[in-house]
């Protein structure tokens, strides 16, 4: 294929934002920020769980002491029966006896209720107050999450603008080409996941870093500087510069 010597420079311009552009889309898909919400994300779902751990231990404990109070009502009133029964004078002096007994034993058992209501509310206070503390853990956890979205979306939107300024000025280079070069330029690109064409740079294509040996500098020297010459290694069309080292 031939293409006008000065057409062909202009394949460097158009590799050049290709190479922008690939740069960019890289950079999306492994955008630190992106990776840094993942993990804040992580952390705020961790921490939401243990809002919940710790509420329904504070809910469990809280129905335990409601538990026990209803307890020790039940004993508070049984003993305030019987000691009506025994103020009344109306039982027997067998009756009475029993009676006393099983007030004795209504204390006792009022007093272990008391107690263990007590331990139950220290408890209560320490699973209140880890609530507390897994709400504020949570609360900044979520302030986080949201400051390292706000950094993701900047850094999205910084690249949404470059590639947008790149593809226009591709769209211009790529204007300024013939259609039959630019086509064999894209398929190239295709080919290389990359770009189409490269700069033969003392002696080197720039695309794939190998050196010409002497038959293939041979044959691009001996070339004329309308035709388009090819790397022999990866395929790109090789543009020829003063640098060329021909
Ligand atoms: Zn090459």
């Amino acid at each position: 294929m031939k293409a006008d010597h000065f057409e062909q420079q202009k394949l460097l311009e158009l590799a050049a934002e290709d190479v922008a552009l690939t740069q960019l889309a890289h950079r999306r898909r492994t955008l630190p920020e992106a990776a840094a919400v993942e993990a804040v994300a992580d952390k705020e779902r961790t921490l939401a769980d243990d809002v919940v751990r710790a509420e329904t231990a504070a809910r469990d404990l809280q129905r335990e002491v409601k538990r026990l109070e209803a307890d020790v009502e039940t004993v508070r009133a049984r003993a305030a029966k019987d000691q009506k029964l025994l103020d009344s004078g109306s039982v027997s002096a067998k009756q009475m006896t029993d009676l006393q007994h099983e007030l004795q034993s209504l204390t006792r058992r009022q007093s272990d209720l008391e107690d263990q209501e007590l331990e139950l509310m220290e408890q209560l206070e320490t699973a209140e107050a880890a609530v507390r503390e897994a709400h504020a853990g949570r609360e900044e956890a979520r302030a986080a999450l949201e400051r390292a979205e706000q950094l993701r979306d900047d850094a999205l939107a910084d690249i949404a603008d470059g590639t947008a300024r790149h593809e226009a000025a591709r769209a211009a280079v790529a204007g300024a080409i013939t259609a039959p070069l630019l086509a064999l330029y894209d398929r190239i690109r295709t080919q290389t996941g990359a770009t189409g064409a490269a700069m033969l740079k003392a002696r080197q294509c720039q695309g794939c870093r190998i050196e010409l040996n002497g038959r293939e500098l041979a044959a691009v020297r001996n070339a004329d500087p309308h035709e388009v010459v090819r790397c022999e290694n990866c395929g790109r069309i090789l543009v020829r510069t003063a640098e060329s080292g021909l």
